[in-house]
């Protein structure tokens, strides 16, 4: 009976050296200490022994159930270990861990101006227009009273696009990329009921010598009101209010008397210069932005030609409507202090990471 009990231990301590998964420990549990356990078996025989045999089986069958119960357990806290390091290897999070930064970017400050732009003009009644980039000779001069012949013309330094390309063209479908967005007004006219509100944000292009203020394409945004009983006074209004709003409470707008072709009367528009707060000098060194005036122009604006009221199909004597324009990005740069708008351009990070 020794023996048996001896081969159990023995099979026991093989099966157990084996077993690798908390489910395989629960069933040799089972097996030997359950219900069926294989030690009731060989306790059952011992009836027929002798008083003697019988206490010695018993103890050692009690010993040998006692070894199973603690080796079980021992196994049982081994097998959880490994699966709790296993664990924590494959799930490890290092917080320490450096990774490279990644930048998100931000806006360019011309995109920036556009918005607050945009903003500010929406808030006063305005809507936003698009127009195409390309546009045609038509659109661009003549119906904005600048004919082929008005030395105006000249002003516009313009990129036409190659005569290859318009070698179909139609007398006045000249292709060029447009000089300003005034055509998106022409467009509006034709196409639109009035009142028209409209603002017009857009990319335009010119034939330029670059320098601190001028460069060879550059942002703008025009608006034009046309309605009943819109006066000169509606005009200065709106841009006074609008770049107080936009500069800060305290700017200065001036109104010159000037001539535009597609405006009657018109007027050029300055602010008082942010960079050197209007006083033209910067460590008593004539400031760069405003060429030591202590202003900049930054508008140009009128009340629409009645010539380009009636070729849009509006007639001027019962309509009037005015127009300004400005040079986004020659705000950029006094709104944000910069004293170069063709910075903008350079592609200088170090310069528009700081907006
Ligand atoms: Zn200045």
């Amino acid at each position: 009976m020794s023996l048996s009990l001896s081969d159990l231990k023995n099979n026991f301590n093989s099966k157990l050296q084996n077993l690798q998964t908390e489910t395989q420990l629960k069933d040799l549990q089972e097996e030997y200490l359950g219900k069926k356990w294989l030690l009731k078996g060989i306790l059952a025989g011992i009836k027929d022994l002798s008083n003697q045999e019988k206490k010695t089986i018993g103890v050692e069958s009690n010993t040998l159930k006692e070894y199973i119960l603690q080796e079980l357990q021992k196994k049982s806290a081994e097998i959880q270990a490994t699966r709790i390091q296993k664990q924590i290897e494959s799930e490890t999070l290092d917080v320490t861990a450096q990774f490279p930064s990644r930048s998100l970017g931000h806006k360019h400050p011309i995109s920036i101006t556009t918005e607050l732009l945009e903003d500010i003009f929406i808030s006063l009644g305005f809507r936003v227009e698009d127009g195409p980039q390309i546009e045609t000779e038509k659109f661009n001069f003549d119906m904005l009273n600048i004919p082929d012949n008005h030395p105006a013309r000249d002003v516009w330094d313009t990129f036409w696009i190659s005569d290859d390309i318009n070698s179909q063209r139609k007398p006045g479908d000249k292709y060029l990329l447009r000089t300003h967005t005034s055509p998106v007004q022409v467009r509006t006219m034709l196409r639109e009921e009035l009142p028209i509100k409209i603002i017009v944000p857009g990319r335009v292009f010119r034939y330029e010598q670059e320098d601190a203020r001028h460069t060879c394409n550059f942002y703008q945004l025009e608006g034009l009101v046309v309605g009943e009983g819109v006066t000169f006074w509606d005009l200065k209004w709106t841009l006074d209010t609008a770049m107080k709003s936009l500069l800060w409470d305290q700017t200065k707008t001036r109104f010159r008397p000037s001539i535009f072709p597609f405006t009657e009367p018109s007027a050029e528009v300055d602010v008082s210069c942010q960079i050197c707060n209007g006083t033209g000098k910067i460590a008593e060194k004539n400031c760069s932005m405003c060429s030591g005036t202590g202003w900049v122009e930054l508008l140009g604006s009128g009340m629409v030609h009645p010539f380009v009221l009636e070729w849009c199909g509006i007639d001027p004597e019962k309509y009037s409507g005015f127009a300004f324009g400005m040079g986004i990005d020659r705000i950029a740069a006094q709104r944000f202090g910069v004293s170069s708008s063709r910075a903008f351009y350079q592609s200088k990070l170090k310069l528009n990471e700081q907006f």
